[in-house]
């Protein structure tokens, strides 16, 4: 929590101070679209508690958050008609993973074949 941003841009959404396109909410879960989408379908999921990347979630969230998180994917996947073409879920993280946004967010991408897994350059 210590590290945490209040200010970060998702902090900011979650407080309903820059506007999304909401695909999916409950209690713990905001799914909403990417402001530049990388994809024909590009939607980030975030919880709605303070973490700031992948790590901080799975070692502070409470299990009920985790497991609404982890059960969200599903429900968000067939919202997004993509069970049966196939997605890519990206949880850039920290200086190596390019981790532009502070708050923990898990990119959901589809609607394409995404290519390979990595590109270095
Ligand atoms: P990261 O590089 O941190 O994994 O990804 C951050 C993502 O947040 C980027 O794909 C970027 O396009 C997206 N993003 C940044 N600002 C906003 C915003 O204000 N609204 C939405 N919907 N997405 C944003």
């Amino acid at each position: 929590m210590a590290d945490y941003d209040p200010d970060n841009i998702f902090a900011k959404i979650l407080k309903g101070e820059i506007p999304n396109k909401t695909v999916y909410e409950n209690e713990h879960v905001l799914a909403f679209e990417d402001i530049n989408p990388q994809a024909p379908v590009h939607v980030l999921v975030i919880p709605k508690g303070p973490y700031t990347d992948m790590r901080d979630f799975s070692k502070r969230a409470s299990e009920e958050a985790q497991m609404a998180f982890s059960r969200s994917i599903g429900d968000i996947v067939e919202i997004l008609e993509l069970e049966k073409t196939g997605f890519r879920a990206i949880a850039n993280t920290g200086i190596n993973g390019l981790q532009e946004v502070p708050h923990y967010h898990l990119h959901i991408l589809g609607g394409q074949p995404l290519g390979r897994m990595i590109h270095i350059s």
